[in-house]
């Protein structure tokens, strides 16, 4: 196993490599919200080559006070519209939102490491 990732205070470490095999896990499965700032909208809407407010109007809806990317249902998956499955990866990658960017080391799974194991497998004890 080698280039884990730990990050200070985080009880677990990642490792990187268990992606391949997993079929995005953290892309898929249960329905979440996958929120994006406005400059996410901005710079994703770039990379796609849109204008912010028609990538807004296909891509994104309203939770709140806030914008999440949307989901499709596949094979009783929720998956985010940018996850693709040839490829197993985000079709949005280089602009993909913080949120994804920090996953597993959310503070909200600093006290949750068996429930975020269940979600990822590259997550190891340390
Ligand atoms: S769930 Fe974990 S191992 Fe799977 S793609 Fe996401 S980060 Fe990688
Ligand atoms: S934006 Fe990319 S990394 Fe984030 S949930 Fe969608 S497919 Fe996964």
């Amino acid at each position: 196993m080698q280039n884990l990732m730990k990050k200070e205070t985080y009880p677990y470490a990642f490792d990187p490599s268990a992606c391949a095999s997993c079929e995005g896990r953290c892309c898929t499965g249960e329905s979440g919200y996958i929120y994006v700032s406005k400059n996410e909208i901005e710079n994703i809407a770039e990379l796609l080559g849109m204008q912010a407010n028609d990538f807004a109007k296909e891509y994104l809806y309203k939770k709140g006070y806030k914008y999440s990317i949307k989901e499709m249902k596949f094979n009783g998956s929720y998956e985010c519209v940018f996850y693709n499955r040839e490829t197993n990866g985000c079709g949005i990658y280089d602009a993909r939102p913080t949120q994804c960017r920090t996953f597993p080391f959310w503070e909200y799974y600093k006290t949750r490491v068996e429930e975020l194991k269940l979600e990822c497998p590259g997550i190891i004890d340390v």
